[in-house]
């Protein structure tokens, strides 16, 4: 019997005939980044290379590889995208909650305090009319007077008292720090959009906020009120010129600051980075058809 070698053929073969190594490790195609997990590890008969082909595209991966860094580059753009897509989301609600809770606070406490000037006018007309309990824009009003041409004329005017534009302009003014930053965000996510539509991503969410909150506001304020005193009748007449003037103005700004949020930004980038560090963010001018700017 020729048993002095024990690797008789059928063992030298015996590698090929077993159950063949299947892929273990968390690895994805670099083609297509299907998982390749569970595939069956093949070699490559001219150079001796190990691969696993993906069964999704085909593609041969190779195992014995520098490092690929691409399915993971892949992977972080997807995390940054859809990180920005949340932090976009969250601006949205956070511009049309400031946009409205602003234009409400603006047009409420302006609507009120142009109370005190409707009364100035009222008792100016009706000098004899003496009150002791007199407390100004608290008293009733008188409804006769207010709905005569001097009443009307009153309330006109009284949308342009200083007392009212005081608290009018404050609130418009915080409202639009918030505003105008968040509009700015938001148009440079829209960066490549045309002007128009830049404008509208900007705006839409101050409109939307508006009109959710600073339009049915006055209702749920109103909702159980008995004493129709100065104070009310002035909010009554005067609560949607001053909302609509918030809203308009807080819109505007946020239409400005989406339109302009580019120029902006690349100024800004401009006036940090020296000419050599711009190439990080070349993307602001590219995007716009502009060169880098390369002086300082
Ligand atoms: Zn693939």
């Amino acid at each position: 019997m020729n048993d002095a070698d024990p690797r008789t053929p059928e063992v030298r073969e015996a590698p090929k005939s077993a159950p063949r190594e299947t892929l273990t490790g968390d690895r994805t195609c670099t083609n297509c980044l299907h998982p390749l997990f569970g595939r069956t590890i093949e070699r490559e008969q001219s150079t001796g290379l190990l691969y696993v082909r993906c069964g999704e595209c085909g593609m041969a991966t190779a195992l014995m590889e520098y490092p690929s860094a691409t399915p993971w580059l892949n992977r972080m753009k997807t995390v940054v995208a859809s990180g920005l897509v949340a932090t976009a989301l969250a601006i949205v609600i956070l511009l049309a909650g400031a946009s409205g809770g602003f234009a409400t606070g603006a047009a409420m406490s302006a609507s009120t305090a142009s109370a005190d000037s409707v009364y100035r006018a009222f008792a100016e007309a009706h000098p004899l009319h003496d009150d002791p309990n007199a407390q100004g824009s608290w008293n009733a009003a008188d409804r006769a007077w207010l709905e005569s041409d001097a009443g009307q004329a009153a309330l006109a005017s009284s949308r342009w008292s200083l007392e009212a534009l005081l608290p009018f302009v404050t609130f418009v003014f915080l409202g639009g720090l918030i505003v105008f930053p968040f509009a700015l965000f938001l148009g440079l996510a829209a960066l490549r959009r045309p002007l128009l539509q830049r404008a509208l991503v900007g705006m839409t969410p101050v409109l939307t906020g508006c009109l959710l909150i600073t339009g049915p506001s006055p209702l749920f304020a109103m909702s159980g009120r008995i004493a129709t005193n100065w104070q009310d009748a002035a909010v009554d007449a005067n609560y949607a010129h001053f909302a609509i003037l918030g809203t308009t103005v807080l819109c505007c700004l946020a239409a400005l600051a989406a339109l302009l949020a580019p120029s902006l930004t690349a100024a800004a980038f401009r006036a940090v980075l020296p000419p050599r560090d711009r190439r990080l963010v070349a993307w602001i001018w590219e995007w716009r058809g502009l060169p880098v700017p390369k002086n300082p």
